[in-house]
């Protein structure tokens, strides 16, 4: 069985153009769609298999991007943006007429992502995005619906597209919570 990991990875990944500076996520509604305008490129794009991020149809894993919140501006359409669990750390912004997720925002500014909008490049025109360059949270999509048995073809799959794959976050965004939880909890001692 074919595994499907998401339609913008399944044929390998395309690098991005030096330079880029950014493009416009459209929604996948017919008429008056939700546009979002994003003035840079994106950091830390990765293939995603927790339960919250949106996916396409029959994507195993999301495929998400952080981006300065100062870059972030809804362009079109606004009104029909709603956030999906405003309970959530990240609150997604979905369009109601076609469900697509938007940019997800935090509003907690204690947050070590605080500042950081999340996104879907796969939603614009434009070529040229930093490319995935990990998987996050890849035991999740047993939640999702995966066979277990299937993990480790479905690892195997990240690791011939060159993802390296977690568990959880990827190590540099694992120290960047950890870091600020230390300072937060005033354990980190600056050196000197
Ligand atoms: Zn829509
Ligand atoms: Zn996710």
């Amino acid at each position: 069985m074919a595994i499907h990991i998401h339609p913008a990875i399944d044929a390998g990944i395309a690098p991005e153009t030096p330079g880029f500076q950014g493009g416009t996520l459209t929604c996948r509604c017919a008429t008056d769609p939700v546009t979002v305008r994003i003035g840079s490129q994106v950091a830390h794009n990765h293939a995603c298999g927790c339960t919250k991020c949106w996916k396409p149809d029959g994507a195993l894993f999301s495929q998400v991007a952080v981006v300065g919140r100062d870059k972030v501006e809804v362009t079109a359409n606004g009104h029909k943006l709603q956030v999906v669990d405003p309970a959530a750390t990240i609150r997604r912004h979905a369009c109601t007429g076609c469900g697509v997720h938007l940019y997800g925002r935090i509003d907690n500014d204690q947050h070590a992502f605080y500042g950081l909008d999340f996104v879907h490049t796969e939603l614009s025109r434009e070529a040229g995005w930093a490319p995935p360059t990990f998987a996050a949270f890849v035991s999740s999509v047993i939640e999702s619906g995966a066979d277990p048995e299937q993990m480790g073809a479905i690892r195997a799959r990240l690791g011939e597209l060159g993802l390296p794959y977690y568990d959880c976050l990827s190590p540099p965004l694992m120290d960047a919570l950890a870091t600020n939880a230390a300072k937060r909890a005033g354990t980190l001692h600056q050196a000197g």
